[in-house]
């Protein structure tokens, strides 16, 4: 492959979970340097793309391929997409109970780089991102994800990733239960984070998380399909008119004559 192939290229991909088809050929290609934001009604499917993404063992991809800067990244375990720079933020992280935060990140950096960073090193990186952050000090010794409030696990999603620096940003509704100071907290993490290294697929159901963070392409999900693309103006305009119109316009049996 050239090295101009795209950050993230999604051809015809299908996907099912169970008996049940629920991506049915999504086209998509995200280049470096870019923010995407993936939008859809619930049940559309952005979580099975997200969880597609990641490798998750109960969803099976039925056609289609992936590339990831022109490698397949489906045939990629979880560690290798990890090392490879593919980050996802989910809309429940989980909890690791025993590991503190500090530990749990340093041990990523280290399979993700693959070499050891001194601990002054890290431990300075460490502070000042987590400044930026507005995070306090004694947050590094609690463990991961217990009895974080939402917007602490958002904020510790952010922080993994200006840690560890991915190519490939995916979130899946990292908005959803925060209150407008925590979205501009995490997305003026995320905005950091953007640049010609990194390309960002943002996947939001509601539209306030783009009025932080801007999208270059904004894509509609419906069906597991997406029935539109644009440029920014399409997320205010969903947000005005709802989804229901654009629903209707792609059922088939609702197409006027
Ligand atoms: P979205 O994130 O857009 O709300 P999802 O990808 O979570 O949509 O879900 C798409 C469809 O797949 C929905 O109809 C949902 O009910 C179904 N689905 C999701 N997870 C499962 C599962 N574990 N088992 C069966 N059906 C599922
Ligand atoms: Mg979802």
């Amino acid at each position: 492959m050239p090295e101009a192939a795209p950050l993230l290229y999604i051809e015809n991909l299908h996907a099912r979970i169970e008996d049940k088809q629920i991506l049915n050929g999504v086209n998509l290609t995200v280049n470096l340097g870019e923010v995407h934001a993936l939008m859809g009604p619930n049940g559309s499917g952005k979580s099975t793309l997200s969880n597609v993404l990641m490798g998750h063992p109960k969803y099976i991809v039925t056609a289609g391929r992936v590339l990831l800067e022109g490698e397949d990244l489906l045939e990629m375990s979880a560690d290798e997409r990890a090392r490879k720079g593919v980050f996802l933020a989910f809309q429940a992280p989980m909890s690791i109970p025993g590991v503190p935060v500090v530990s749990f990140l340093r041990t990523a950096m280290k399979s993700v780089r693959g070499v050891d960073v001194p601990i002054r090193e890290f431990r300075k990186e460490l502070r000042a991102q987590m400044s930026a952050l507005q995070m306090n000090d004694q947050f590094i010794s609690r463990y991961v994800n217990e009895g974080f409030s939402g917007g602490e696990k958002k904020r510790f999603e952010i922080l993994q990733m200006a840690m560890l620096q991915p190519r490939l940003i995916v979130m899946d509704e990292i908005d959803s239960g925060l209150d407008i100071d925590a979205i501009r907290v995490v997305s003026e993490g995320v905005n950091r984070l953007v640049g010609p290294e990194r390309g960002v697929l943002a996947i939001t159901h509601y539209q306030r998380l783009l009025d932080y963070i801007t999208p270059d392409h904004v894509h509609v999900l419906v069906g597991g399909r997406i029935v539109r693309s644009g440029g920014k103006e399409l997320a205010h305009e969903l947000e005005a008119e709802g989804y229901d119109r654009i629903i209707k316009e792609t059922q088939p049996e609702e197409v006027p004559a």
